[in-house]
């Protein structure tokens, strides 16, 4: 069968979810060869094989933390040439955060093949690996393969789910020769977000979002109230980024994150195509809108008409007893 490298993504040897659903998509179309670098990489293994990777090649060079992305490229690169020469690789699954597409990108272009960034799903048939991808703000879906080559795809978080699958996991070190670019660029600081204890938006089970009608900074506590109850992300729309409401880096939509949650929860959000293009793809869509009219209606799941002051606070009441 051939082999399938999945990129790990980790926290000092912590696997963060995408990467977990990236081995279930990875074991559709061959079995996973996780590729886990820097520190804490061996640390990951345990982990990985519990989902279903064969094999784990780690390195935990000091270069993955002190420089930008070519450390790694040059790694993936090791990685495609070892387990190509060895047998078959079908392809190279990475998570779709902004680092790892640019992996991605730089990768398909040092194996001379094609990159395909945010599908939705990964499945094969008899010609390899084919992409599903969600476009021209989610009102298509488009099947996607790469013509030459080894194909590299990112994959959006949430699009698979995490299933346990043991397999061996044996540990192997990756040889690496860092290129002359890899130490191009210097790491000189890192200044860590305040941390909210949220989880991050882009990795959400459950998105909580709040819009225009929240109507001020101080109101979107109600919305913070619900997300936590739920344990969830909070989001929202531009209208209430613009209005200095909240963070641009909780903005969903085209020029914001988008967001694919098992759960998306739409507050005084009118469902403007910007708006919907970075959340349509959520499992089950949830929203509160007073004005029955309103467009985001047409693509929910469960509706409430109703002015979200009322609502939200009974919904946050009414989740915390159970
Ligand atoms: P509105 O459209 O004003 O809707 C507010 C809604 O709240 C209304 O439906 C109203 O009925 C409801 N409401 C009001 N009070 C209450 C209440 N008390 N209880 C319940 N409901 C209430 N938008 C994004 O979100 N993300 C993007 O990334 C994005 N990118 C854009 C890129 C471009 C190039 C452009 C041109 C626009 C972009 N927009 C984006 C903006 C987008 O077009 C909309 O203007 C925006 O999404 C509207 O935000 P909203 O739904 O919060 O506000």
């Amino acid at each position: 069968m051939a082999e399938v490298l999945v990129y790990v993504d980790h926290v000092d040897g912590a696997v963060r979810k995408p990467t977990l659903e990236l081995l279930t998509l990875a074991r559709r179309i061959g079995d996973p060869v996780a590729v886990a670098l820097g520190a804490g990489a061996a640390n990951t293994a345990a982990t990985l094989a519990e989902h279903g990777a064969v094999k784990v090649l780690t390195d935990e060079a000091a270069e993955y933390a002190d420089y930008l992305v070519v450390p790694k490229v040059d790694a993936l690169q090791a990685a495609v040439e070892a387990v190509s020469a060895a047998g078959s690789l079908a392809a190279v699954l990475v998570p779709s955060s902004a680092e790892a597409k640019e992996i991605a990108a730089r990768l398909a272009l040092r194996i001379g093949s094609g990159v395909i960034t945010d599908a939705v799903d990964v499945e094969a048939d008899d010609k390899g690996p084919v992409a599903t991808q969600s476009v021209f703000a989610a009102s298509y879906s488009t099947k996607t393969r790469v013509s030459k080559g080894t194909p590299v795809i990112t994959v959006k978080p949430n699009s698979a789910p995490v299933e346990a699958a043991p397999a061996a996991g044996t540990v192997e070190a990756l040889s690496v020769t860092f290129s002359a670019q890899a130490t191009g660029t210097k790491v000189t600081g890192r200044t860590p977000r305040e941390s909210t204890g949220r989880p991050e938006l882009t990795e959400a089970a459950i998105v909580v979002s709040g819009g225009r009608g929240v109507n001020g900074s101080e109101n979107f506590s109600i919305i913070e109230a619900l997300a936590d109850s739920l344990g969830a992300a909070v989001g929202a729309s531009r209208a209430a980024v613009d209005a200095g409401w909240y963070p641009h880096t909780n903005q969903v939509g085209q020029t914001g994150k988008s967001v694919s949650p098992q759960l998306y929860i739409a507050n005084g959000i009118s469902g403007a195509i910007q708006h919907r293009a970075g959340m349509q793809t959520s499992k089950t869509i949830v929203a509160v809108n007073k004005d029955a009219e309103a467009p985001i209606f047409d693509l929910v799941d469960y509706g409430v008409v109703g002015d979200l002051f009322e609502v939200v606070p009974q919904l946050t009441e009414e989740i915390k007893t159970r």
